[in-house]
C-alpha cells in the first residue's frame, strides 16, 4: 500500500507494524514516530491520502478514545519517551508525549519534586494521554487536573502544521491560551508531541490512615479536619463504599480488628509533610474529634510503609471488580460535595428498580466529588437497560453543577451522553472548533463528537463548500481497548 510505504520512509520500516502482529488493533497499522517532525510528516501523508489517524499513548483510557478501525492508522507515542529537560530551580519538566507518568514521577523525585498528579495507571499512562483526557486522579482536589499542571505544549495539527507553545512560566496572558483546546480533546484536534509540566516539591514523609465511617457527612467532616492539619498537607482522600471495600478486602485477604467491614463507608487519607510521627499524631487527633461526633467511627493509622501500601492496594486494585464481573459497566461522575448523599440515596433504589439485584460498587476521589460507579453485572448491558441506567445516573447532574464525565473523557463510549446532556450552544461551538482545526475529520474521528449528518444539522448550520466527510465505518468494526 502506497501510504504505508510513504510512512515507512519517514519512520523506518521497523517502526511500522502491520498484519498478524496486530491482533489487538482494528486499524491494522501502527506507526511509532520518534520526533515531532516525524509525527508531522506522517500526518501530512494521512491527510493527503484521507486516512484517519488515531493517537495512542499507554492505552489505559477508559472510554474507548484510542480504539481504531479498519482503514485508520494508529499513531503510537511509545518512542517519544524522552524527558528532555527537568529543571529543579524552575520546577519544570519538558517531556515527550510518550513519557509515562511513573517515569516522570521517578525523575522528579530525584530532585525532591513531583508532577502534582497521580493515578493508579501511572506505570502505563503517558503524559500525552493524560493531557488529552485532562486526567484528574487522587490529588486533583488540591493541585487541579492535568489542565492545571501544563504550562505549555506542542501539537501537530491535522494539516501537518505545528502548534508550538512550550511556555515554561505560570503567567502568560498573551492572547487566547490555545493550549487548553488540546487538553481534554482526546486527540480530535491534534497530536500532542511535547509537554511542559509544572512540578512541586514532594514531601519528606507521608502518613496514611483508613477510617470506617457511618456517612458521607462524617467523611466530609474528616476531610475538612485533615485539610486544616498543621502537621502536613492532605494529599488524598479516597472513599470506598462498603460493597467495593468488602470485595477488595476479601480479594487481598485484608482484615484489621479495629476496622470492621460492616461500616457503610471507608475513607483512605494521606498526609504529606516533614515528620511522619507528627502526621500520625494528627491522625489520632482527627480520629478522637470524629468519634466524639460519630461514636461508631473506626480507624487505623498505617505504622509502616508496607501497611501504607496494603491500604492503597485496596483502593487502587479496581481490577477486583472486573474479575468478579467481566466487562462490568462503569461510570465516572462528578457530584458537588453537598449533593453526594442525596445523589446516592436516589441512584441506589433507582438502579434496583430497573432490575432486581442491580447495584453499584462506589468508590472515588471524595474530596473533589468524583465518584466511580461500577455495576454488579457482566457487561455490556442490553441497550434498554443501559439507557435506563444512564437515565438514573445522569439525571439532573448538570443542573446540580456536576458532570457525567469527571475525569475519563468522552471517547467513543460516551458520545451519546454528551449529546444528550450538553448545552446545545456548547455542542455547536465544539463542532465549529473541530471543523476549523480538522476540516477533513482525520484526527481521531468518531471520538468526542460524531461525524454523522444529523448531528451536524441539529447543532449548527454548516457553511456550504469545502466540507468533505470521511465515510462512517460500520460500528461492528470497532475494537474495544
Ligand atoms: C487502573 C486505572 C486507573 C485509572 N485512574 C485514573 C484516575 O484516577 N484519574 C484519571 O483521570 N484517569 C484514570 N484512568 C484513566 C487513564 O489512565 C487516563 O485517561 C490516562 O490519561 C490515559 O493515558 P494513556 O496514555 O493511557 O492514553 P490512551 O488511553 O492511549 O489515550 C487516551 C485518549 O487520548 C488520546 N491520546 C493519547 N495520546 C495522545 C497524544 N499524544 N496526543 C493526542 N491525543 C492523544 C487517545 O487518542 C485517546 O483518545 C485510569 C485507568 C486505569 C486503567
Amino acid at each position: 500500500m502506497a501510504v504505508v510505504d510513504d510512512i515507512r520512509d519517514v519512520v523506518g520500516a521497523s517502526n511500522v507494524r502491520t498484519g498478524d502482529d496486530l491482533a489487538d488493533c482494528g486499524a491494522g497499522i501502527v506507526v511509532a514516530p520518534l520526533s515531532t517532525e516525524e509525527v508531522a510528516a506522517v500526518v501530512r501523508i494521512c491527510r493527503r491520502n484521507e486516512v484517519p489517524v488515531v493517537p495512542q499513548g499507554g492505552r489505559t483510557g477508559l472510554v474507548g478514545g484510542s480504539i481504531s478501525r479498519p482503514g485508520e492508522i494508529v499513531l503510537s507515542t511509545a518512542r517519544m519517551n524522552r524527558i528532555e529537560r527537568l529543571d529543579p530551580l524552575e520546577r519544570v519538566a519538558l517531556v515527550g508525549a510518550g513519557v509515562t507518568l511513573e517515569t516522570l514521577q521517578e525523575a522528579a523525585l530525584e530532585h525532591r519534586l513531583e508532577p502534582g498528579i497521580d493515578l493508579a495507571a501511572r506505570g502505563s499512562a503517558t503524559i500525552g494521554g493524560m493531557v488529552s483526557t485532562n486526567a484528574g486522579g487522587v490529588m486533583a482536589f488540591r493541585n487541579g487536573v492535568m489542565r492545571h499542571r501544563v504550562l505549555g505544549l506542542e501539537a501537530v495539527l491535522a494539516d501537518g502544521s505545528l502548534y508550538c507553545d512550550l511556555t515554561r512560566v505560570v503567567k502568560n496572558s498573551a492572547g487566547y491560551d490555545l493550549k487548553h483546546l488540546f487538553i481534554g480533546a482526546e486527540g480530535t484536534l491534534g497530536i500532542v508531541t511535547r509537554v511542559v509540566v509544572k512540578l512541586d516539591p514532594s514531601p519528606r514523609a507521608t502518613a496514611t490512615a483508613l477510617f470506617g465511617l457511618p456517612s458521607v457527612e462524617a467523611a466530609l467532616r474528616i476531610i475538612r479536619l485533615a485539610l486544616e492539619s498543621d502537621a502536613g498537607h492532605l494529599r488524598a482522600a479516597e472513599a470506598m463504599w462498603t460493597s467495593y471495600f468488602s470485595l477488595a478486602a476479601a480479594a487481598h485477604e485484608w482484615s484489621e480488628p479495629s476496622v470492621p467491614l460492616d461500616q457503610p463507608l471507608f475513607l483512605l487519607l494521606s498526609l504529606g509533610g516533614a515528620r511522619e510521627e507528627a502526621m500520625r499524631e494528627d491522625f489520632e487527633r482527627i480520629y478522637l474529634e470524629t468519634v466524639q461526633q460519630y461514636p461508631d467511627a473506626t480507624g487505623i493509622i498505617a505504622a509502616s510503609r508496607r501497611q501504607e501500601d496494603d491500604l492503597w492496594r485496596l483502593r487502587e486494585d479496581t481490577g477486583v471488580l472486573y474479575r468478579a464481573h467481566p466487562d462490568a459497566p462503569s461510570f465516572d461522575v462528578s457530584v458537588p460535595l453537598s449533593e453526594i448523599s442525596a445523589y446516592l440515596e436516589r441512584i441506589i433504589p433507582g438502579l434496583a428498580a430497573i432490575e432486581s439485584g442491580l447495584a453499584p460498587y462506589v468508590f472515588g476521589h471524595l474530596a473533589d466529588g468524583n465518584l466511580h460507579i461500577v455495576l454488579n453485572r457482566r457487561g455490556p448491558l442490553a441497550p434498554p437497560i443501559a439507557k435506563a441506567v444512564e437515565d438514573v445516573l445522569y439525571q439532573q447532574l448538570r443542573q446540580i453543577g456536576g458532570s457525567f464525565s469527571a475525569e475519563h473523557g468522552v471517547g467513543s463510549k460516551r458520545i451519546h451522553s454528551l449529546l444528550a446532556t450538553a448545552d446545545p450552544t456548547k455542542l455547536a461551538a465544539m463542532e465549529r472548533v473541530k471543523r476549523a482545526l480538522d476540516d477533513q475529520s482525520i484526527m481521531n474521528p468518531e471520538k468526542v463528537l460524531p461525524c454523522d449528518a444529523w448531528f451536524v444539522r441539529s447543532c449548527s448550520p454548516l457553511p456550504s463548500g469545502n466540507e468533505r466527510r470521511l465515510p462512517l465505518k460500520n460500528a461492528s468494526d470497532l475494537n474495544d481497548e
